[in-house]
């Protein structure tokens, strides 16, 4: 075991989380799942998400078994549903291939969808008693850091340097231990600004340390200007107190996810309510704009709250269109701004009835 190793560990045994949800039972089941919610998100905002997930999917079989639309619930506002989906489709092959088991094979483990070789080596590690680096963000920042390891771990090159540098530091034993408090470090004193370097057990081999350089590691991303798209919501109202919602296509952004219709402009939003819904538009409310984010590009959303004169006549596909009660958002997979519209245009439908008492 290398010097940074050893001095990791003795760090971890008094300084390292050891009560995270899914340590206290590890299963290869429990360590994927945080894995994959913990890519993008931090350790407090999956906690909450994690437990519910667990309540409800409690095993790789019920995970498997579930409807689309209950994973996705479950994921609703976490982000990145490309993750629940690939959660949901590697849980199927492992329950259909597996016998329900996951293989104890770092390649095996990589072919399941959504798992890459950080996620894999995190399992097989902490849950399956075998030997892998990992390479999360964190790991990345300490190794960069730790190392003076400069460019962009982006770039081919620079990433193949740091797996390097994890799998020499990665030790032979204790390997669980050496993965959680990797992570650990990264996550609470080698923290993205203000590494706490006093407290680090690293400090004295730290190299970006040493240069008064921490800041500049890892190298950031070189910088693009993103478009900003423009869309509307149609957000159709019935007499019978209920609101529209479409499945948008299982890829794409927000894929197998439900969304309001999307139209170009406000004049097409009255005539997909008559073109499509078979019914007129007796009141359209403009709701505030607002602006969604994505890697790629940024969405402006502007919300039109049309409130038909009688109930409407569906000619697409039951499967893809549907209305629910707008008194309570559906139990299925939202996007962010679509569970916070849903509960907007329910609080202005609710006063606009105690404004006609
Ligand atoms: S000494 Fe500072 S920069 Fe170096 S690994 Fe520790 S916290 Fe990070």
């Amino acid at each position: 075991m290398d010097d940074f190793a050893t001095r990791l560990l003795a760090w971890y045994d008094d300084h390292g989380r050891h009560n995270l949800p899914w340590q206290r039972d590890a299963t290869p089941y429990h360590v994927w799942l945080s894995e994959i919610m913990l890519q993008q998100t931090q350790v407090a905002t999956v906690i909450p998400y994690y437990e519910r997930f667990i309540e409800s999917f409690p095993d790789i079989h019920a995970l498997a078994g579930a409807d689309t639309d209950a994973v996705l619930h479950h994921w609703s506002g976490l982000g990145y549903y490309a993750r629940a989906r690939n959660l949901h489709r590697a849980a199927k092959t492992l329950v259909s291939d597996f016998a329900g088991e996951f293989p104890a094979d770092i390649d095996a483990l990589q072919a399941l969808p959504g798992i890459g070789r950080s996620t894999a080596g995190a399992i097989l590690s902490t849950a399956l008693g075998g030997r892998a680096a990992i390479l999360d963000g964190n790991v990345k920042r300490v190794l960069a850091r730790f190392h003076a390891v400069e460019g962009w771990p982006g770039k081919t090159a620079v990433a193949a340097t740091l797996w390097q540098l994890a799998e020499q530091h990665t030790p032979e034993s204790r390997v669980s231990d050496y993965t959680q408090a990797i992570m650990d470090l990264g996550a609470t004193l080698c923290t993205r600004s203000k590494p706490d370097c006093q407290r680090c057990p690293q400090a004295q081999g730290c190299t970006a340390l040493r240069l008064e350089r921490q800041g500049e590691f890892p190298g950031k991303k070189p910088k693009k200007s993103i478009p900003t798209r423009r869309t509307h919501f149609v957000i159709a109202y019935t007499p019978k107190g209920e609101l529209l919602l479409e499945r948008r296509p299982a890829s794409g952004i927000w894929g197998g996810l439900w969304c309001f219709p999307e139209v170009q402009d406000a004049k097409s939003a009255s005539r997909y309510c008559e073109e499509t819904l078979f019914a007129d538009v007796a009141a359209i409310t403009e709701l505030p704009s607002l602006r969604h984010s994505f890697s790629h590009y940024h969405l402006e959303i502007s919300p039109l709250l049309l409130t038909l004169s009688r109930a409407p006549t569906l000619i697409r596909e039951r499967d893809e269109l549907r209305f629910w009660p707008a008194k309570e958002s559906p139990q299925v997979g939202l996007a962010a701004p679509v569970k916070r519209l849903w509960q907007e245009a329910a609080a202005v439908l609710t006063n606009s009835k105690k404004g006609d008492k």
